[in-house]
């Protein structure tokens, strides 16, 4: 028989129905930077983005069996307004129903916002990406008063600039 391996100090493949029976809780950390998809998505350079993750299984109102995924953490993305990039923090709880099957998952996926399909065993790792680029913000931005773009002064009305003005003098100049 093979040996499964899994990456080191990280969990395996689970199944999601027996967690939720169980009542069970899985918990690890990881650096969004190894998340390919993720990744893809965080400002360049050497930051660490460690998220601390929390998979604990359940039942909803109506005794369902679900997951609550817990992700806490901070993530380096670039700021749409003035390009630089800052750390943004990441706290996400998320209940994902569990469905048995594509037909079920397409029924509860009508009626509820999050549901994920558990009829094989879940990756934690998957789990944890999907959660964090929903988390993500579409369009990253510094809060108003950390934002350069922000704080740039305006320029005087009716004042000729000194580019304008450059541009002048060149234009003088013989070629
Ligand atoms: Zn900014």
């Amino acid at each position: 028989m093979a040996t499964r391996t899994t990456d080191a100090g990280a969990h395996g493949r689970f199944d999601a129905f027996e967690l939720s029976a169980e009542g069970g809780k899985l918990a690890g950390e990881l650096d969004a930077r190894t998340l390919p998809r993720a990744a893809d998505h965080l400002a360049a350079g050497a930051d660490a983005a460690p998220i601390a993750w929390r998979i604990t299984g359940g039942r909803d109102a109506a005794a369902r069996p679900l997951l609550t995924v817990r992700l806490d953490g901070a993530v380096p993305l670039v700021c749409q307004r003035c390009l630089q990039p800052f750390v943004a923090p990441v706290a996400q709880t998320t209940d994902l129903l569990l469905a048995r099957d594509e037909a079920e998952l397409a029924r509860l996926d009508v009626e509820e916002t999050e549901v994920v399909l558990a009829n094989a065993t879940l990756d934690p790792r998957n789990l944890v990406e999907d959660e964090l680029l929903l988390s993500l913000p579409l369009s990253p931005r510094h809060g108003e008063e950390e934002c350069a773009a922000a704080r740039r002064p305006m320029a005087d009305d009716g004042k000729l600039s000194p580019f304008a003005g450059l541009a002048a003098l060149k234009g003088r100049n013989p070629d």
